[in-house]
C-alpha cells in the first residue's frame, strides 16, 4: 500500500504523458508556450505501463488517470491505454482532456479500454475561448465531448476554471449546457499553478461565489461528505435531480486531509502532491536496471513523506517549481 504517515492511503495515480499543450489557457501557460521537456527525458511507453503496473499490481492502485499537458498529443497513447487496460486486478481509466482531437479517437480510446473522460471547458463563447485558450478552437472542443459521449466514454465530465473578468459571467451558462447534455460539470478554482505566477487570491473566483452565484437560477442540494468520500470536488444536486454540479474549492476549502492521490509526471518523478516541492526520481533508477520491487520501494517512501496539506494558505507558501501542465492536472 501507498500510506502515509497521516493515515491516507493513495490509490489514485494521476500520469501525465507529456508536457506539451496544444491550448495557452491563461491561467496555466504564457502566451509563447513553454520550454518543453526534451524527448529523452520522457518515459517511453513501456517505461510509463512498467511504472504503472507496478503501482496496481504492488502498491494497490484502482484508479488510472492519463493527463498533461494534453495526453491526447501522446502518440502511444492508444497503445498505453489497451495495455493499462490489461493490468490486473484491471484499475478503472479515465482521461482528462482538453477534447481537440476526441472526436478523431474517442472510439479507439474507447475500444482499448478507457472508462471515461474529464473534457476541460471554461466558456461557450468563441470571442472568449479565443481570449483564454489563445486558439480558435471552441467548435474542436465541443465536437470532442460530443464523440466521447457518443463512444460511452460517460459519464462526460466538464472541467471549468471561473477567471475574474474573462468568463466568470458564465457560470449559470456552463451548468445549463452540461444539464442540456447529459454532461456532469465541475468549476475548479483557480490555483497558483500557472507557470508565469500571475496567480492572486483577490483575483480567484471562490467556490462561495460560485455556489451563490449557481443559486440564483438552480436549486442545489448538498450531497454531503458520505457521498464525497475522497473526491475532490463538493457535490450538489440540481433541482431535485439527478444531475449533479461539483465545485472544487482547492484553495478556500481544501480536501488534503481525504487526498488519495500521486502523481507520476512525463519524466517519470512521483509527486505525492500538485503542490509538493520535492520529487522523488524512478526513472533514473528504472534505467539504470532496478527491479520492480526496488522502485515500489521508492515510490513508497515518495508518499510516506507527503506533507499533511498543500499549505497555500500558510504565509510561508511556494509554489512549486513546475506549473500545472508540467506536473499533470
Ligand atoms: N490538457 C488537459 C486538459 O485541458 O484538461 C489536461 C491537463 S490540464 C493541466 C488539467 C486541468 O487542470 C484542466 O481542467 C485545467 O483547466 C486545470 N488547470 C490548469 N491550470 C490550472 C490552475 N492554475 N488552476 C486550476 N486548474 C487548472
Amino acid at each position: 500500500m501507498l500510506s502515509d504517515t497521516y493515515g491516507r492511503v493513495a490509490t489514485d495515480l494521476r500520469v501525465s504523458l507529456t508536457d506539451r499543450c496544444n491550448l495557452r489557457c491563461a491561467y496555466c501557460m504564457p502566451a509563447e508556450g513553454l520550454d518543453w521537456l526534451p524527448k529523452p527525458q520522457l518515459l517511453t511507453d513501456d517505461e510509463v505501463v512498467r511504472l504503472i503496473g507496478i503501482g496496481v499490481e504492488r502498491l494497490g492502485i484502482r484508479e488510472v488517470r492519463f493527463t498533461g499537458g494534453e495526453p491526447l498529443l501522446r502518440r502511444g497513447l492508444t497503445g498505453i491505454v489497451a495495455r493499462t487496460a490489461a493490468l490486473r486486478p484491471r484499475p478503472e481509466l479515465s482521461l482528462t482532456t482538453n477534447g481537440i482531437g476526441l472526436a478523431r479517437t474517442a472510439g479507439a480510446l474507447r475500444e482499448a479500454g478507457l472508462d471515461r473522460v474529464n473534457v476541460s471547458l471554461d466558456t461557450l463563447q468563441p470571442d472568449t475561448f479565443q481570449q483564454l485558450a489563445r486558439r480558435d478552437r471552441l467548435a474542436d472542443v465541443l465536437g470532442g465531448m460530443a464523440a466521447a459521449a457518443a463512444a460511452g466514454l460517460v459519464p462526460v465530465k466538464v472541467n471549468s476554471v471561473l477567471m475574474r473578468g474573462v468568463n466568470d459571467t458564465e457560470a449559470r451558462d456552463l451548468l445549463r449546457f452540461c444539464l442540456d447534455h447529459g454532461y456532469e460539470l465541475r468549476f475548479i478554482e483557480q490555483m497558483p499553478l500557472d507557470a508565469q505566477h500571475g496567480w492572486r487570491r483577490a483575483n480567484m473566483v471562490s467556490a462561495q461565489e460560485i455556489i451563490e452565484g449557481l443559486e440564483q437560477e438552480f436549486m442545489l442540494t448538498p450531497e454531503g461528505p458520505g457521498i464525497r468520500g475522497s473526491a475532490p470536488a463538493e457535490t450538489f444536486v440540481v433541482n431535485g435531480g439527478p444531475a449533479r454540479v461539483g465545485v472544487i474549492g482547492s484553495v478556500t476549502r481544501p480536501f488534503c486531509g481525504a487526498c488519495d492521490r500521486v502523481r507520476l509526471t512525463a519524466d517519470g518523478q512521483i509527486r505525492n502532491c500538485l503542490f509538493a516541492r520535492d520529487e522523488s526520481d524512478l526513472r533514473d533508477a528504472l534505467r539504470a536496471g532496478a527491479s520492480d520491487e526496488d522502485l515500489a520501494g521508492r515510490w513508497r517512501r515518495a508518499v510516506a513523506a507527503k506533507l499533511p496539506g498543500h499549505g497555500i494558505n500558510d504565509p510561508t507558501f511556494l509554489q512549486p517549481d513546475r506549473p500545472m501542465s508540467a506536473i499533470g492536472g
